[in-house]
This record gives C-alpha cells, sequence and structure tokens, in this order.
C-alpha cells in the first residue's frame, strides 16, 4: 500500500498508466497532498518520439492546476514560426491532384498546393507543438522518487475481501496492491475500463476508425529545402480522396512534425503499429501533388499506426474506480484534442479531489467528475471522427465552399471552454452530494 508521511488526505489513490494523463493528474494531486501511486505497465515512463499539438484549452488547464506542468509546456511548445501565422491553426490546401481540374486549379485562381485558407486559433492561453518525449521528460522531473512502480501491467481489479471496500490491484507479475480508490489512466487498452464496463460488453473495447497513420520527423532545413519556408515552418493541413496529411513544427522549429493519414475497411493484424515498405507508403499518396509527393518522399520510418476509438459507453464510473483521458474517451486525433482533453480530465479531477475529506468524497467526486466531463469527452470522439471524413472527402465529398463553411465552427467548442465554470459546476454537484449524505 501507498504511504507518503506528508499526506494530509485520509485516503490513497492508485493511478494506474503513466501517460500524459496519469503524470499531470499525479503532479497535480501531489501538490495538494494527497497519497498515491502510479502503476505503469513499462519499465520506464516513455513516449513516442512524435508531436503533439495541444490547443488553448489544454494550454488554460495547465495554467490553472500547476505551474509545473505549465512551465513544462511552455519550455517544450512551438508554435507556427511565421508571425502572420501565429493564430493559425492550420493553413488548409488542396493536396490531392486528382481534386484539379483539367487546367490544374481546384477552385478561382488556386491550384494543388495553394493555401486556401486559414482555420484562426480562438480561446487564448499557451497552445503549440510538443515532442512529447520531451513533454514527458519534463513531466517526469516533478514526479518524486519512489511515487511510480514500474513493470506492473494492471491485468484486474477486485473489492478488497477485508471489508475495508478497497479495490486490489493484481498485476501480471503476480503482485497485489490495495487501495482505498483507482483512478484509470491506462489509455485506449485500459483494463480499468474493461472492469468497469464489463468485459463482455462491446463498449469495453475500442474498434478500428478506417483510418490508419503514418507518423515521421523531418528535419526543418530538409523540409525548408523542398517546401519552401512559409508551408515548412507553418502547420498545414493538406486535403484528399479518402485522406489527409498534416505538418506542424515542434522543438523550437528544428523539426518538422508529419502525419499522413489513409482509408482502409478493417483492420486484421493483432498489433496496431506495423512497419510497412517505403514503397508501400509512397504507393498510397502516388496520386497527390508536389508538396505531399514530397513530404512522404522525405520520410524516413514508415511505421503504420491503426487509429482505433472507444464506442460511447454510459459513465466512466464504479464505486472507487474512474476512467481518465483516453481510457475514458479514446478517439482519433483529427480533431488535435485527445491529449487536451486528457489534460482537462486531470484539471477536474484533481480540483475535486482537493475537496475531498474522506474516501466516501472521493467516491462523490468521482460522480461529479462523469456528469460534467461524459457529454464533452464524448462528443470528442464523435466529431473527431466526423473531422477526418471532412478532411478526406467523405462527409461534404469535394465540395470546399463546403469543407471552409464547416471548418468555422468546427473548433470553438474545443478551444474556448469556461474551465473555471465547468469546475465550479462539478464542486458544486460534489457538495450537493455531499449534502445528501
Ligand atoms: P496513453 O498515452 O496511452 O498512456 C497510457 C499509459 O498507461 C502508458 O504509459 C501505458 O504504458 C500505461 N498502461 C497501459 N496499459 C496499462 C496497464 N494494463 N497497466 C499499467 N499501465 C498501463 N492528441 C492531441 O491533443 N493532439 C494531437 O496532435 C494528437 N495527435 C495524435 C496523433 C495520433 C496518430 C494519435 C494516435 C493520437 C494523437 N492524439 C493527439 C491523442 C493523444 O495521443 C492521446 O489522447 C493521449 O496521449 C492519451 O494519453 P493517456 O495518458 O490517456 O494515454
Amino acid at each position: 500500500m501507498a504511504t507518503n508521511s506528508s499526506a494530509k488526505k485520509p485516503f490513497n489513490l492508485a493511478i494506474v498508466g503513466g501517460g500524459i494523463s496519469g503524470l499531470t493528474l499525479a503532479i497535480t494531486l501531489l501538490q495538494n497532498d494527497v497519497d498515491l501511486t502510479i502503476y505503469e505497465a513499462a519499465p520506464h515512463f516513455g513516449e513516442i518520439g512524435a508531436g503533439v499539438a495541444l490547443g488553448p484549452n489544454a494550454g488554460r488547464a495547465m495554467e490553472m492546476m500547476s505551474p509545473k506542468i505549465y512551465d513544462a509546456f511552455m519550455k517544450c511548445k512551438t508554435g507556427n514560426q511565421w508571425d502572420s501565422k501565429h493564430n493559425s491553426w492550420f493553413t488548409i490546401r488542396v493536396g490531392d491532384a486528382r481534386r484539379a481540374d483539367k487546367n490544374g486549379f481546384v477552385r478561382a485562381g488556386k491550384k494543388v498546393g495553394d493555401e486556401l485558407f486559414d482555420v484562426q486559433l480562438t480561446g487564448g492561453g499557451g497552445r503549440g507543438g510538443v515532442y512529447r518525449a520531451q513533454f514527458l521528460d519534463e513531466l517526469v522531473k516533478h514526479v518524486p522518487e519512489g511515487v511510480a512502480k514500474f513493470d506492473k501491467r494492471l491485468v484486474d481489479l477486485k473489492d478488497a475481501e477485508d471489508g475495508s471496500g478497497d479495490m486490489v490491484l493484481h498485476f501480471a507479475d503476480g503482485s497485489t496492491a490495495q487501495h482505498n480508490a483507482v483512478i484509470g489512466c491506462d489509455g485506449i487498452k485500459s483494463k480499468a475500463r474493461t472492469w468497469l464496463l464489463g468485459n463482455e460488453n462491446p463498449a469495453a473495447h475500442a474498434f478500428f476508425s478506417g483510418k490508419y497513420a503514418y507518423r515521421g520527423l523531418i528535419p526543418m532545413e530538409e523540409a525548408v529545402e523542398i517546401l519552401g519556408e512559409e508551408v515548412a515552418k507553418n502547420s498545414q493541413l493538406f486535403l484528399g480522396y479518402h485522406g489527409h496529411l498534416l505538418t506542424f513544427p515542434i522543438q523550437q522549429g528544428k523539426t518538422m512534425n508529419v502525419v499522413a493519414f489513409n482509408s482502409r475497411k478493417s483492420w486484421e493484424d493483432e498489433k496496431w503499429v506495423v512497419t510497412t515498405s517505403k514503397e508501400e507508403m509512397r504507393a498510397d499518396f502516388a496520386e497527390w501533388g508536389g508538396h505531399v509527393e514530397k513530404i512522404v518522399g522525405a520520410m524516413q520510418k514508415p511505421d503504420i499506426w491503426a487509429l482505433f476509438m472507444h464506442p460511447p459507453c454510459d459513465t466512466y464510473t464504479k464505486g472507487r474506480v474512474c476512467l481518465l483521458g483516453d481510457a475514458a474517451h479514446a478517439t482519433t486525433p483529427h480533431q488535435g484534442a485527445g491529449a487536451g482533453m486528457c489534460i482537462e480530465d486531470s484539471f477536474i479531477m484533481a480540483n475535486l479531489i482537493k475537496e475531498a475529506k474522506s474516501v466516501e468524497d472521493v467516491q462523490k467526486a468521482f460522480r461529479a467528475f462523469n456528469q460534467v466531463r461524459h457529454a464533452r469527452t464524448q462528443k470528442l470522439v464523435t466529431t473527431s471522427q466526423q473531422a477526418g471524413q471532412l478532411y478526406d472527402f467523405e462527409l461534404y465529398g469535394d465540395d470546399l465552399d463546403k469543407i471552409e463553411e464547416n471548418f468555422r465552427d468546427r473548433m470553438g467548442w474545443i478551444w474556448n471552454i469556461d474551465l473555471e465554470e465547468q469546475l465550479r459546476e462539478a464542486k458544486k454537484i460534489f457538495h450537493s452530494e455531499t449534502a445528501k449524505i
């Protein structure tokens, strides 16, 4: 069982999983003297070498939850490199040469690869792309020695037999741990989710979204050489038939992050990340225009990431267990907001637990969290899948006017959320539940 002599709260928590969710939650809870242990399946904390874009909502959440987390983000974040593009989320272009008419135009005066319009960021707050591994390293610095236990892969949860109402975590190595309550931050293949929703429940398991992605990093110097400065140094989104490609700068503008998406009906491989050949990757974008062909041609590691997502579920909490982050609402990445939602979750959860004075209160915190976070996070899962279809000419076909109109209202509800108001609402639910007892 976790012990921490400075703990002031009369309960201890298990956080399962030390990704962006688990770490942002743990750092904020530790600031409030909550006794906790992180159980991580891997032998150490680690993130993949790729970029992740965090929007204004995530920036504001980090600023409010912990100076440590916000500083880590500010240290790592990179925005568009041109002042004139400072407020642009992405510059939208057609990338697919098949969209052009016989004279090469996709719209009056616009050819394949030309700028069509910018999607303007709203909502203030810090935002930008971070190199995942660097951001995680910065976060890990704020997790004191001994708080995390590694090589602890959760396989099951059971009620304690000692009548305490505690949960017992069972790990793949045969060991167990008992805690007053558990927060499952164990990602898209969450075992906490399987326990909470039931293994037979289809909602417990992720399904293939119909999209897959290649991820790559290109040194900025090389990117500028092949694409020109404006395209390389600022965020771009190239639209096409059943695929799209996006880029954004990371690592203080030294690197261009690339994600190239394509479609297929099903995913049979047990593994969700598989290596293919450069030829196959290039064949996927063979009919696209100059920019996209050049970017794909410069990508070195042709790994395919199958994009899975969770079906809707009724609840994120049961008894002394709650799901948070991807474990609760794994989404496709098409609105660049999955990790941002995880951080928002951590902000709300940590502040609710801060109010708790007993383990019964922790359960109330879980229920209040579920009530305020469920609709918003489920909406992200649905709209994100639609966004993929929009970019891939599957929602309005290749009608660029309708696509532009749809972009205008697509992201505001994500970026402009009043998180303080949501927290007030959550606390109100928490305290009214407290009053009922
Ligand atoms: P994870 O990052 O999956 O972490 C889960 C942790 O739990 C891991 O450390 C894992 O080892 C551990 N774990 C797993 N199972 C167990 C177990 N049984 N026992 C113990 N530990 C366990 N989001 C954005 O906001 N912006 C983007 O630009 C963006 N781009 C993306 C691009 C792609 C291609 C993909 C696939 C996703 C993208 N996302 C993006 C989404 C984002 O990556 C996720 O929402 C976020 O990383 C989830 O964090 P998490 O901590 O909840 O889960």
